[in-house]
């Protein structure tokens, strides 16, 4: 295995793992991680080296994205969104924009994340109502995304609107205390995801520049399907291959900690055996198909796409019943919330829903399979 990973993994240990619990408990953005994250630098991981970046890319964003779901999915969901926004500046921006952010994102100054979604178009993320106009010499944006994470806690958001003089979409880098944004200032209260601080953002009459549009006009498509697809859907099979292992670790050690009147554990009875096996299986190949779907992606390969979405797909059933089936293992104790399992399970139904949505998900890869155009 690549030292990233093992390295993150390290980091995850000390600096994401004793919040994780508390990040759920009270559905609190993980503000330490993401301290330490900056710290580190390891918000600049795929800026290039030109830059002041690692230069490194998706083959380490994924490891990295796994790394830390493996202890928190929030802040692995978190991260990854940064590293996605990003990529859309490193590959589509212009070079006044990249020196402008890049150098401060690879210093730990700046957090990004994606307000795409909208109640309109729901999972179809790529299909935006949001508008920007011309009034006179200003750009106007008006409109409203449904879910964005990270909210309040991004310096930017990238946002993606129907183009004002091109057909097709443009993407934008919009700066958070711009006047004429607000946002719906609910506490995040979903099943999972509970530190996620994902709430709608509202653009009212927002007086925007022309050098934040990212790459050409009318290019947002091709920056959704050509990097935003590779980077943000491997990033979800690396997220919730994550909270799979975290189930299969942690009831594998409970399994042995387990001891009943007669001394014997658990892990002695041949059915939890045999349930630990399959979780394991399962769990360690969604692993090694993630990562190697995610070099099919750096290397090019023809049917990289293909294994990119299959991976996601793989993961985000295979999450859902892995920490089914520690539930069961872990009897009451688990149901009784004595042990994170319930946790994990709730963090892993949000595999399904996350746009593009598997049931989309798996429409794509059906066409992709036979040639047929995406979406
Ligand atoms: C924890 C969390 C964090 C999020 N963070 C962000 C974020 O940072 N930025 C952002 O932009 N968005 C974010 N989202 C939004 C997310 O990506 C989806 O856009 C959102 O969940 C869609 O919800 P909806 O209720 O509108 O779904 P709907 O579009 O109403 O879909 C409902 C169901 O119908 C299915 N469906 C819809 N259309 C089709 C079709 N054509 N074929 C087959 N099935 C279909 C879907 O798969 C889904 O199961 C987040 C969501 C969650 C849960």
């Amino acid at each position: 295995m690549n030292n990233i990973y093992n390295k993150m993994l390290d980091f995850a240990k000390s600096n994401i793992q004793p919040y994780t619990q508390k990040v759920d408990e009270e559905a609190k953005f993980p503000v330490d991680s993401f301290e330490a994250i900056k710290k580190d630098k390891i918000t600049g991981l795929i800026v290039p080296k030109e830059y002041g970046g690692q230069g490194l890319g998706l083959e380490e964003h994924t490891q990295t994205v796994l790394a830390f779901a493996s202890s928190c999915a929030t802040t692995g969901l978190c991260y990854m969104m940064h590293n996605v926004a990003t990529m859309c500046i490193v590959a589509f921006g212009s070079d006044d924009m990249k020196k402008e952010y890049l150098p401060k994102i690879a210093n730990g100054e700046l957090l990004l994340a994606l307000a795409f979604s909208e109640t309109g178009t729901g999972t179809h993320f790529y299909n935006p109502e949001i508008t920007v106009s011309k009034d006179g010499d200003k750009l106007l944006m008006n409109g409203r995304k449904s879910f964005v994470t990270s909210a309040l806690y991004a310096d930017f958001y990238l946002v993606l609107s129907n183009s004002f003089d091109a057909e097709g979409l443009d993407n934008w880098i919009i700066q958070k205390d711009l006047k004429g944004i607000t946002f719906e200032e609910s506490a995040w209260d979903g099943l999972g995801m509970r530190g996620n601080a994902s709430m709608p953002m509202v653009f009212n009459n927002v007086d925007i520049d022309i050098s934040n549009r990212v790459g050409p006009a009318g290019s947002g498509a091709e920056q959704v399907f050509n990097v935003v697809a590779p980077f943000f859907v491997i990033g979800l099979g690396a997220v919730y291959t994550g909270v799979a292992l975290n189930a299969c670790n942690t009831i594998i050690e409970y399994s042995m900690d387990r001891k009943y009147s007669d001394e014997s554990a658990l892990c002695n009875i041949p059915t939890v055996q045999n349930h630990i096996a399959e979780i394991f299986t399962k769990a360690t190949s969604a692993k090694h198909f993630t990562l190697a779907a995610a070099k099919s992606g750096a290397n090019g390969d023809a049917d990289a796409l293909a294994q990119i979405i299959s991976a996601r797909l793989n993961a985000s059933d295979m999450a859902v019943e892995v920490c089914n089936k520690a539930m069961k293992i872990g009897g009451g104790t688990a149901y009784a919330k004595r042990i994170t399992i319930e946790r994990l399970l709730r963090d892993a139904y949000a595999a399904q829903v996350m746009a593009p949505s598997t049931d989309v998900l798996s429409i794509w890869l059906g066409k992709a399979l036979t040639n047929q155009p995406i979406p």
